[in-house]
């Protein structure tokens, strides 16, 4: 990406998503509106837009319910009984799993603690587990109570990679350096894969490697990255993670999470859980007897039975990720993030308002830019949504946009930067 090649003109960005083969995708989504006006929509990291298909997936639910009944549990193909294994070709694709790695089942918070439960095994000598500071506050508060839970004090267990001072975002070598230097004591390493503040990707291979050359496990929040960068969790080995479908999985505010399971860790009855029924081998499940046997990979982690009209929605959104392609949606993320980058550093230039903090390089971020700001503060966020800018705010002074490949244009980078523009004249 040569930003010599990018220009700031209206011309410039037609051009862009004429040649732009996703372009059409656009149409398949809602747009809310800003006063009045259609928003330029950069919020996607925090709740997906509409796929105007839902509708349509979710009356063909209520429909099977008020024809069928307590009979639609195992009638025809998409049998509720089943319904499960509908998103698992999707899943696999985007999080870079096999299908038996994976698995839709209740919400993110609540699988870090079941996964943790799993897989965080304190003992005397090996009990540390490694976080960047200043993690999403779920993880925090989940870290802080796991650990407690275990009769431990966080203390003494959680080390919180900070960057460099001067620096916004970590460095790899410091991560894996901080690893090796922790070694035997350390139990997990447990972080973002996308940090929800500096939108950095972490080197979630580099990271999973070194945490399992001295012994410790390596798992990851993919909130921020499912659906936004280009995953290989199985070939990279990563033990387990979790994510969201309501950010860049587009499936609706609190819907469903997901979980990744290693195959490593497919038959494992042994490992310790917090069982349910939905969880038990499912050809045997209604002799409703004691005694719990997992199923196979993910699913044996599953307790309860599917959200029907949940997985439904989230069906919508995931066959259109289908339609277009992962490696597709990346191609022309890098690309479209690229330019809203250089139109920022194009126009705010010196003027000392603020300063992009998400890394340079795109193998280090996904969609999201996070600008710091140094003058205006909240009004400076304020103004942009004043002209139709739905981006977000996060304490203590950070703007995140986050155009996504799937729905928006250049066109919508384009004319963020001349409300910028604007703005700027008032707080520079
Ligand atoms: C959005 C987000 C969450 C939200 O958790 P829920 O259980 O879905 O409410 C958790 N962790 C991270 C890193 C997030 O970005």
């Amino acid at each position: 990406m040569n930003p010599n090649t990018f220009e700031y003109s209206e011309s410039f960005a037609r051009e862009m998503d004429a040649k732009d083969k996703l372009a059409h995708f656009r149409t398949r989504f809602h747009f809310p509106k800003v006063e009045g006006k259609e928003a330029i929509y950069f919020c996607g990291n925090s709740l997906g837009l509409q796929p105007k298909s839902v509708k349509d997936y979710l009356g063909k639910e209520l429909s099977n319910w008020a024809d069928l009944a307590v009979d639609g549990h195992f009638h025809g193909e998409d049998a509720w009984y089943h319904i499960r294994k509908k998103s698992k070709p999707a899943l696999a694709e985007i999080l870079g799993a096999q299908e038996h790695e994976v698995v839709a089942m209740n919400n993110l918070s609540v699988n870090l603690h079941l996964l943790m439960v799993s897989f965080y095994r304190p003992t005397k000598e090996r009990y540390k587990i490694i976080v960047e500071a200043g993690a999403f506050p779920s993880d925090q508060y989940m870290l802080e109570t796991q650990i407690k839970f275990h009769g431990l004090n966080p203390e003494n267990v959680l080390l919180e990679l900070s960057p460099r001072t001067g620096e916004h975002t970590l460095r790899t070598e410091d991560i894996l350096a901080e690893i090796r230097i922790h070694g035997d004591s350390l139990a997990m390493v447990n972080m973002s894969g996308i940090q929800y503040y500096t939108g950095q990707l972490f080197d979630l291979k580099a990271i999973t490697a070194a945490a399992h050359e001295v012994g410790a496990m390596a798992g990851f929040d993919l909130a921020h990255a499912a659906g936004n960068a280009v995953l290989k969790l199985h070939d990279w080995e990563v033990d387990f993670a979790t994510w969201c479908s309501y950010k860049y999985l587009n499936s609706g505010p609190g819907n469903v999470s997901g979980i990744f399971v290693h195959e490593r860790y497919a038959e494992r009855p042994d490992l310790p859980r917090f069982a349910g029924w939905w969880g038990h081998d499912e050809g045997e499940r209604f002799r409703m007897e004691k005694g719990f046997v997992p199923m196979h990979g993910a699913d044996g982690w599953q307790l309860a039975n599917s959200n029907v009209l949940a997985l439904a929605a989230h069906q919508a959104s995931l066959d259109i990720f289908q339609e277009a392609g992962m490696e597709n949606l990346r191609a022309k993320s890098e690309r479209l993030t690229a330019y809203l980058e250089f139109l920022i550093e194009h126009i705010s230039g010196n003027s000392g308002v603020l300063e992009i903090i998400t890394p340079k390089n795109p193998a280090e971020r996904g969609c999201q830019l996070s600008l710091l700001i140094h003058r205006g503060g909240k009004a400076v966020f304020d103004e942009f949504y004043k002209h139709g800018v739905v981006g977000d705010w996060r304490n203590p002074n950070v703007i995140r946009l986050a155009p996504t490949p799937l729905y928006n244009s250049y066109l919508d980078v384009f004319r963020f930067a001349t409300i910028l523009e604007q703005s700027l004249e008032k707080f520079a």
